[in-house]
């Protein structure tokens, strides 16, 4: 949690009132800044269910149970894209130090389902893989609320030209697509994963400055969390009294 102080710092003035927020981080998702909103501004009206549950979503406070659909991949090439899979995984937890946790899960209702396929299009273009996500917070009666965290994820197995992806052009891409459903826009930078593969240069992990936008975002959730089970107490010791 130390850690997490520095990265504060660094991308947030604290005021004596309590938490200033600097200026937007362009790495960071529109929608999850409107989250991050949605948090402080509940907790300034005393919504504290609200609260919790919004940033109990951007600290991905459930596991994310995800599935993987090999498709037509011979075993051992399969092998080799799980592992590409699980390593891209496994730099994410390590890089937020273990804040998104990633669970295999056979169910029917994965969060994240991966497919690997021959090919990926977005519109007319040939692209490396594709992700589609989804986050909502679910209002079921007056005072409860859950919340959802959905993705599809498509990464491509064999190049335009015919030859095959090698595992670290889709540790890259799984990279990359993980990196949308976490709360990452793309990067025009080289070396990051969220710029776009180079067959040549894939990107192995995420890039320090990536780390730090996703921590920021953790922190803030993590301090918002905070609040919110505090109001909470407060408002049952009241009742209680
Ligand atoms: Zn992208």
């Amino acid at each position: 949690m130390k850690k997490r102080g520095f990265a504060l710092i660094a991308l947030f003035a604290v005021s004596a009132l309590g938490f200033a927020r600097g200026p937007v981080d362009p790495r960071i998702q529109t929608r999850v800044q409107e989250f991050l909103d949605r948090a402080e501004k509940c907790l300034g009206d005393g919504k504290s269910s609200e609260a919790k549950t919004v940033a109990e979503m951007l600290l991905f406070r459930r596991a994310l149970r995800y599935s993987v659909d090999f498709g037509d991949l011979p075993p051992e090439r399969a092998e080799e894209a799980r592992g590409a899979l699980q390593e891209a995984m496994a730099s994410w937890s390590d890089a937020v130090n273990g804040t998104v946790e990633f669970v295999p899960y056979t169910g029917r209702f994965a969060d994240v389902r991966i497919s690997f396929v021959d090919s990926v299009r977005s519109g007319s273009c040939e692209v490396a893989g594709h992700a589609v996500w989804r986050r909502q917070v679910l209002n079921w009666r007056e005072d409860q609320f859950s919340y959802q965290v959905s993705a599809e994820i498509l990464i491509r197995t064999t190049l335009p030209g015919g030859s095959r992806m090698s595992p670290s052009m889709m540790r890259h891409t799984a990279l990359h697509e993980l990196g949308h459903v976490l709360g990452l826009n793309d990067s025009a930078r080289s070396g990051e994963a969220m710029s776009a593969l180079n067959p040549f240069a894939p990107v192995s992990k995420p890039a320090g400055a990536e780390v730090l936008s996703l921590n920021g975002v953790f922190d803030q959730a993590g301090l918002f969390l905070s609040q919110a089970m505090q109001q909470d107490l407060l408002e049952s010791l009241n009742r209680s009294s």
